[in-house]
């Protein structure tokens, strides 16, 4: 899988721009606050619909314009095709086209440009809050299984109506005779989003270990835990049995859900948690142990797309490289020897000899240059 050309108009500090990656590495480099995110960002919409940085698109039209224009030339299930991403800044759906044919949804994208990114952020996923591991999870998931991805945005939906029944009862009392309908279909597709992170969860702590183990020389055990309802108690059962699970749950919380307003039961507050030796990385992990542990994770994540869509995703290093000590630079780096990536850093001249050099400066390119590998 590999991104041949981009062009960007109106996209963030974009007014337009375009450039022909290479196949290997891609240095974007440029001080701080000229663009290499933003760029980074683009790729990440072009092939996913999504941002990871805001959920609000209309934020990524830059100030003034009156839409936003993504596309690229891909080189991915053996033969070149196009993706374009059309944003406006007011309420106006954004247009998402796959080989020139407009799509309805983020989902019809999937398969054609897969990315994993991995920014600093990233390094303290395990000691943060649970919302960073789900997304950690979901993005992995959304572009390998498409069925997944329509499942969350189902469920996404859902929730937020509940959430606003729930809120809005006390002056519509009727609202509560169309609670029971929300229920029974949270539910069944919270019990379907569970069923699939149960197995995507078991591979990438598999995966994920044995990067662990080699990055430690064996010296420590990783071990990645799924937690999720209480009332689960084998989360790799039927979904028939999961949505029964999930419905008990939900009753036994019927009333608290009632008088906080809120929805207090499903899959939106699931989370995991690795161990090493069995003692939580959150709880008890080093600096070292964490970001180790958390590198091992980004690069199982890499593996099991590439293992579940056949080709290597294109990997995005956003200034982690240079966060990092060079024992652990060194891991990294030699572990992504093949495939597409694109490495944002503010130092010219730091990791120039991996590929290609691409300066950007307040949203322009200044310079491209092919160095020698
Ligand atoms: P750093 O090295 O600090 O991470 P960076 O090169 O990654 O910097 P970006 O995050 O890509 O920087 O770009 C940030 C710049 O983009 C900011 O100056 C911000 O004001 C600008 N920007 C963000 N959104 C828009 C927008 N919609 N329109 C115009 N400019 C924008
Ligand atoms: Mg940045």
């Amino acid at each position: 899988m590999q991104l041949c050309e981009l062009s960007l108009q109106g996209f963030r500090n974009y007014e337009k721009m375009e450039f022909t990656a290479q196949p290997g590495v891609n240095l974007i480099v440029g001080d701080n606050a000229q663009g290499k995110t933003n760029l980074l960002e683009a790729i990440v919409y072009l092939g996913s619909g999504r941002s990871f940085r805001t959920q609000k698109s209309s934020e990524l039209v830059r100030f003034g314009a009156d839409f936003a224009d993504i596309s690229g030339k891909i080189h991915s299930q053996e033969r070149i095709q196009t993706l374009r991403a059309v944003i406006f800044p007011a309420a106006r759906p954004r247009q998402l086209y796959r080989n020139g044919v407009k799509k309805k949804s983020a989902s019809d994208l999937s398969g054609v440009l897969n990315t994993v990114l991995f920014c600093p952020e990233d390094l303290m996923v395990l000691k943060t809050g649970a919302a960073a591991r789900r997304k950690l999870g979901d993005c992995a998931m959304c572009q390998m299984r498409p069925n997944y991805d329509a499942a969350l945005a189902e469920y996404t939906r859902l929730l937020e109506q509940k959430n606003r029944i729930l809120k809005d009862r006390f002056e519509n009392p009727a609202l509560l005779e169309i609670l029971p309908e929300y229920n029974q279909r949270l539910c069944q597709v919270g019990a379907l989003i569970i069923s699939y992170r149960a197995r995507f969860y078991e591979s990438l702590g598999k995966a994920a270990s044995a990067y662990h183990g080699q990055f430690s020389g064996g010296a420590e055990e990783f071990s990645l835990h799924y937690h999720t309802v209480s009332t689960i108690k084998d989360p790799m059962a039927d979904v028939g049995v999961l949505t029964e699970n999930l419905r008990e749950h939900m009753q036994a919380h019927a009333r608290a859900e009632l008088e906080s307003g809120s929805c207090l039961t499903g899959p939106h507050r699931d989370d995991f948690d690795v161990r090493l030796d069995g003692l939580s990385v959150k709880q008890f992990g080093s600096q070292g142990q964490t970001r180790t542990a958390a590198i091992s994770l980004k690069l199982a994540q890499r593996e099991l797309m590439r293992r579940e869509l056949g080709e290597e995703p294109v990997l995005l290093l956003d200034d982690v490289l240079s966060e990092l000590d060079p024992g652990r630079q060194d891991f990294v780096l030699n572990q992504i020897t093949s495939g597409q990536v694109f490495i944002t850093c503010c130092e010219i001249g730091r990791f120039t000899k991996l590929g290609q050099t691409i300066q950007i400066r307040k949203g322009q390119i200044v310079s491209t240059d092919s160095a020698c590998i």
